[in-house]
């Protein structure tokens, strides 16, 4: 187990006796970490957000395959998922000491700085650039997914057969099946309302219950919606996508839950994805692919939780 990525990772291997390659995986998630975080002043992406409306900023390649991915899938999604919404993110601050609405005059002038057009990438060159001043990259929705992939990818280059990787929710299996519990959204952390035989496959799930702080007797939470600037409302408590690429689940994971289950599913189809969604009020919905391996039980033993 180790901190990364702001969350706690955890990556089992079953029957391989080799430690370092325990131990190089987990350097690659820090060494992820420390190029992706906005929180870290020297990460490649503090020095894009840093220059923002001024230059461009050379980048890792880690960096660089990140942030056009991460176009690709503002596109994909039609804005639903985008990268450059740090400034409406940061005027939430949900999840940290602030723990209040911003004023529609905040949100609104957050909103015109998010546009994921105005993140120029000058791939020759390996170089970034926000068009306007005080822009800012998050790529909080999407690191997590691309730090996964990197693990599997390196595991089984090594000849690991049966993995669990878990980063902090997105969870990855090499060989299988394993049970994966899916956190049940009115419930503590660690209470499935499911579970979900994986075997070979990658789930991630995005839910309001993650970060949020209560107001009123409303919930303001962390998936928030670039076209209200308010926090996604689309009747949605959660929504597990499952398939094979994690930095594509994670991307997706977040923009479905701006969506809503109805957009949701036609994506998930559309990229042979299976999807479970958690409405408001507590009614689960899943795509014809899961009937034989996702089950509504609290019952079972999960060898990881999301
Ligand atoms: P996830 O838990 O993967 O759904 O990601 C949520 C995190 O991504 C939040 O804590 C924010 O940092 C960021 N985020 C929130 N809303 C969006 C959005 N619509 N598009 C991209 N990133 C977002
Ligand atoms: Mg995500």
């Amino acid at each position: 187990m180790f901190l990364a990525l702001g969350t706690v990772n955890t990556i089992s291997l079953t029957n391989f006796d080799d430690a370092s390659v325990l131990k190089n995986a987990a350097v690659r998630v820090k060494e992820l970490h420390r190029r992706l975080s906005v929180f870290r002043d020297d990460s490649d992406i503090s020095a894009v957000n840093m220059a923002a409306g001024k230059k461009f900023v050379k980048v890792h390649p880690d960096t660089l395959l990140l942030l056009k991915e991460a176009k690709r899938f503002a596109n994909l999604t039609e804005g639903a998922f985008d990268p450059t919404i740090r400034p409406l993110v940061k005027t939430w601050n949900v999840g940290n000491h602030k723990q209040d609405v911003p004023s529609s005059i905040e949100i609104k002038s957050a909103l015109s700085l998010i546009n994921d057009k105005d993140l120029l990438i000058d791939e020759k060159k390996s170089q970034i650039k926000l068009r306007q001043q005080h822009m800012a990259i998050d790529l909080g929705a999407i690191a997590k997914g691309y730090a996964a992939d990197e693990v599997r990818r390196f595991l089984l280059e090594n000849g690991v057969k049966n993995a669990v990787i878990n980063l902090g929710g997105t969870v990855s299996v090499i060989g299988g099946p394993k049970i994966v519990g899916i956190q049940n959204p009115k419930e503590k952390t660690g209470i499935a309302m499911g579970h979900l035989q994986l075997e070979n496959k990658t789930a991630v799930t995005s839910g309001s219950y993650e970060k949020f702080f209560q107001k009123g007797g409303i919930r303001y939470h962390h998936i928030l919606d670039p076209k209200t600037g308010y926090p996604a409302n689309s009747g949605l408590s959660s929504v597990t996508l499952i398939g094979e690429n994690a930095l594509t689940l994670d991307a997706l994971s977040t923009a479905v839950f701006v969506m809503g289950a109805e957009e949701g599913c036609r994506i998930a189809k559309r990229l042979h994805l299976q999807a479970i969604f958690v409405t408001n009020n507590h009614q689960v919905l899943i795509t014809e692919g899961l009937t034989d391996i996702f089950h509504l039980s609290q019952s079972e033993q999960p060898e990881a939780m999301i």
